[in-house]
């Protein structure tokens, strides 16, 4: 049965996350998380758009309260893993972002909210990192402020990241005999392994400071031990905390499949897997607002300087966005810390009680953070200078 607005109005954002946990829909293919958020901020007076973006499982929605004033933007994910569904706890993000947003709009005396609905976080799908795509494409670029949150198993707020860019390698052989014929055959199997093993060796002269992380898999390796394999295919992931950096271990890379292929005699093809992801622009002025108000709520965050001496681990298309606007994205904790993330422990942390409570700080914080930001020109100016400064 369709539910009427009258029903979406009643909806709260424990419903919210436990719903959308309940949809389980990996990453593109939230047509019905996307469809539910965006009838409650239409229940709630909200402007919606669907698909925004050209992403049919993306949303826009705004609300206009009092006169000019800045736009304020919270993000929203719902995409579950493959396999195991919402182990990342993307149903608290898209709870949070709501909920904050409607709090926000009973607080500002003046401006506009919005809510964007960002699919495929995870790079399931044709939209995977949905956040770049708007941030280099200019959906953003009215808005003057990003607030975001993540669920895991520490509090942070300003939490670097990995620039990551994903490649396919596809090495092409020469078909043959292995027995009868070898000598004929060149083997697409070998350029892939030589590969793997040249890149083994450039992972020991790489910058340590810069966190470089370099994975790799093979994915096909030919069909028959009596055929020399044609067609071999690799898949690996580069990483690294610095952008420039990471442009030159992609070159160096490049070098290895080019050498791999030459010293094999067989060719080979590379293709990028989605965009860049880049690494977070951190903004101390509303890191350090955040945190503060987190202290009042009675939350041990850590400070900036200790949450920047862990090792960033992970990376986020987040990350793209906070180089295009002022943005923060607060890591929330609702497991203890060391809790394994994407497994089953997260998948159950992620409806737990635990995460019912924090919920409720994360909105009134991020929905303070904007009432703030509306309120406070200093505040504003000093944000944007930390956005502009290197
Ligand atoms: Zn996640």
């Amino acid at each position: 049965m369709v539910k009427s607005s009258e029903d979406f109005l009643h909806i709260n954002q424990w419903d919210v996350a436990l719903k959308i946990h309940e949809f389980n829909e990996i990453g593109s293919q939230e047509f019905k998380s996307a469809q539910y958020l965006a009838n409650i901020l239409r229940a709630r007076g909200f402007q919606v758009k669907d698909g925004y973006a050209g992403i049919p499982t993306a949303f826009r929605a705004e609300k206009i309260i009092g006169k000019g004033g800045p736009v304020i933007a919270f993000l929203a994910e719902y995409d579950a893993l493959p396999g195991i569904g919402h182990a990342c706890g993307h149903n608290l993000i898209a709870a949070s972002a709501l909920f904050s947003a409607i709090r926000a709009t009973e607080k500002l005396r003046n401006g506009k909210i919005v809510v964007i609905g960002t699919p495929d976080e995870e790079g399931s799908g044709e939209f995977s990192g949905s956040k770049i795509l708007m941030a280099n494409k200019g959906y953003l670029d009215d808005i003057d402020l990003v607030l975001g949150s993540h669920p895991g198993d520490s509090w942070d707020v300003g939490r670097q990241s990995l620039a990551v860019q994903d490649f396919e390698i596809t090495f092409s052989g020469i078909a043959s005999h292995e027995a009868a014929d070898p000598d004929s055959g060149r083997s697409a199997l070998d350029a892939a392994i030589l590969t793997y093993t040249g890149v083994n060796m450039m992972r020991q002269h790489v910058r340590r400071d810069l966190n470089v992380v370099i994975h790799g898999i093979v994915k096909e390796g030919g069909t028959a031990s009596n055929v020399t394999p044609e067609k071999a295919v690799l898949v690996y992931g580069i990483r690294s905390s610095s952008v420039k950096y990471h442009g030159e271990l992609v070159k160096r890379f490049k070098k290895i499949v080019e050498g791999c292929a030459n010293a094999t005699e067989t060719t080979y093809k590379i293709k990028e897997i989605g965009p860049l992801f880049a690494t977070t622009k951190i903004n101390p002025t509303l890191s350090n607002f955040i945190r503060d108000r987190l202290l009042d709520k009675g939350v041990q965050c850590p400070a900036l300087e200790e949450t920047f001496s862990k090792q960033p681990g992970g990376s986020t298309d987040f990350a793209n966005v906070s180089q295009v606007k002022p943005a923060l994205e607060v890591d929330f904790q609702i497991a203890d810390e060391g809790t394994p993330w994407h497994s089953h422990v997260s998948l159950e942390a992620a409806i737990s009680s635990r995460a019912k409570k924090i919920l409720d700080i994360v909105i009134e914080v991020l929905s303070d953070t904007a009432y703030k930001f509306s309120e406070d020109v200093g505040f504003r100016e000093r944000i944007k200078i930390d956005f502009l400064s290197p």
